[in-house]
C-alpha cells in the first residue's frame, strides 16, 4: 500500500510517501481502507520533534481517520467488513482504571495512532475494533475523520472538562483553526455568549458563520483589552493556542473564572506567577483528546446537524508536507483532510 512515512524530525518535506506491506488485522483488530485522515496540530509538532514521548520512529501519522472496514481479525464481533467506521485517537485497553472510569482516552496502557501505532496518513491502517466508532448513515467520511479529534476535543473541553453552563461567556483563541471552529459551534450550541479571536482577517466570516456572536482580529496576538470592554471578562477561555498568547488569555478571564488548554503551538515554555492565579482564582484546566462516549455524542450532533464538520480542504495522500505547510503557515480555516 501507499503511506506517508515519517522516519525522521524536520520540516515538512521529511514526510515521504513509501510502498508499504498491506497490513493485517490481528486478534480483536480490523483492516480499514482509509477515506479519510485529518491533519491536526499534533501532527506538525511530531513531525518537528516537540512530541516525542511514546513515539517510535519510523511511523506512519494520522490519529484522526474514518474509512470502510475491509477485513476483521479472529473475535471480533462488531464492526463487520462494510461498515463505515471512525477511529479514536487512542488504542486503549479497555481494562485499566481510566479505561474502567469512562475515560479510555487517557487509558494507562494506550497508545496513539499515528504515534505509538501507525496511523491513517495510508491507504491502510489496523485499529483494534474497541478504539472505533460507528458513522451514522449519510455523514461523509471526510467529516466523520473529523470526529474523533477535530470535534470531539472541543466537544470534551467545554461539556466535561469545563463543564459549560448556557448563558456563560466564552472566548476561544485560535478560532479559524481545526478544532477552533468547532470549539465556536459547540459552544454557541451550547448556549453561550462566544467570543472568537484569530489573527487572519481571511478567517473572520468563516468563524462568524461558526457562531462566534464576537469576532476579535488580533494579529499581535494581542485581545484582552477588546475582551474586557466586550465582556468585563469571560467565565471561560478555550485556548487552542497556548504560550504565544498566554498573556493575553489571562487578562481576559474574570476573576473566578477558568481557562481551558486544548491546544500549544509551540515547544516554548510560559512564565506565570502563581500568585495571580491565587489571587484571581482562576481555575487552569488541560483537556486533552475525547473518550469514546464524546466521540459518539458527536456523530450523533452531526447526525442531528446540530454541528457541522469544518473541512478546509481535502489534498491527495501525496500533498501530505503541502497539507503540513498550509497549517503552519495558518492559511488553513478548519481541518485540513488527506484522501489516499
Ligand atoms: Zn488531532
Ligand atoms: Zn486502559
Amino acid at each position: 500500500m501507499k503511506a506517508v512515512v515519517l522516519e525522521e524530525f524536520g520540516d515538512p518535506d521529511v514526510l515521504r510517501l513509501r510502498d508499504l506491506p498491506d497490513p493485517e488485522p490481528g486478534a480483536g483488530e480490523v483492516l480499514i481502507r482509509v477515506a479519510a485522515a485529518g491533519v491536526c496540530y499534533h501532527d506538525l509538532l511530531t513531525r518537528a520533534g516537540h512530541i516525542r514521548h511514546g513515539l517510535t520512529l519510523p511511523v506512519v501519522p494520522g490519529h484522526e481517520v474514518a474509512g470502510v472496514v475491509e477485513a476483521v481479525g479472529p473475535g471480533v464481533t462488531w464492526p463487520a467488513p462494510g461498515d463505515r467506521v471512525c477511529t479514536l485517537q487512542v488504542a486503549a485497553c479497555g481494562a485499566c482504571d481510566a479505561c474502567l472510569s469512562g475515560s479510555d482516552h487517557l487509558c494507562r496502557r494506550g497508545r496513539m495512532f499515528g504515534h505509538g501505532l501507525a496511523g491513517g496518513y495510508a491507504q491502510y491502517m489496523v485499529a483494534p475494533a474497541r478504539s472505533l466508532v460507528p458513522v451514522p448513515d449519510g455523514v461523509p467520511l471526510e467529516h466523520a475523520a473529523l470526529f474523533g479529534c477535530g470535534i470531539g476535543t472541543s466537544y470534551r473541553a467545554l461539556a466535561v472538562t469545563s463543564r459549560l453552563l448556557p448563558g456563560e461567556t466564552v472566548l476561544v483563541t485560535g478560532a479559524g483553526g481545526g478544532t477552533g471552529l468547532h470549539t465556536v459551534q459547540l459552544a454557541r450550541a451550547m448556549g453561550a455568549r462566544v467570543l472568537a479571536v484569530t489573527t487572519s482577517e481571511a478567517k473572520v466570516d468563516r468563524i462568524r458563520a461558526a457562531g462566534a456572536d464576537e469576532v476579535i482580529l488580533a494579529p499581535d496576538g494581542r485581545f484582552h483589552q477588546q475582551v474586557r470592554s466586550l465582556t468585563g471578562g469571560v467565565d471561560l477561555v478555550v485556548d487552542h493556542v497556548g504560550t504565544p498568547v498566554w498573556a493575553s488569555t489571562i487578562r481576559s478571564v474574570r476573576d473566578g473564572g477558568r481557562v481551558c488548554f486544548i491546544g500549544q503551538v509551540t515547544g516554548e515554555s510560559m512564565p506565570f506567577n502563581p500568585g495571580l492565579i491565587i489571587q484571581r482564582s482562576v481555575a487552569l484546566l488541560g483537556s486533552k483528546g475525547a473518550s469514546s462516549a464524546d466521540v459518539r455524542r458527536v456523530a450523533e450532533l452531526v447526525r442531528l446537524g446540530r454541528i457541522r464538520p469544518e473541512v478546509d480542504v481535502v489534498l491527495p495522500l501525496n500533498e501530505a508536507a503541502e497539507a503540513h505547510r498550509r497549517m503552519a503557515q495558518r492559511r488553513s480555516a478548519g481541518r485540513v483532510v488527506l484522501r489516499p
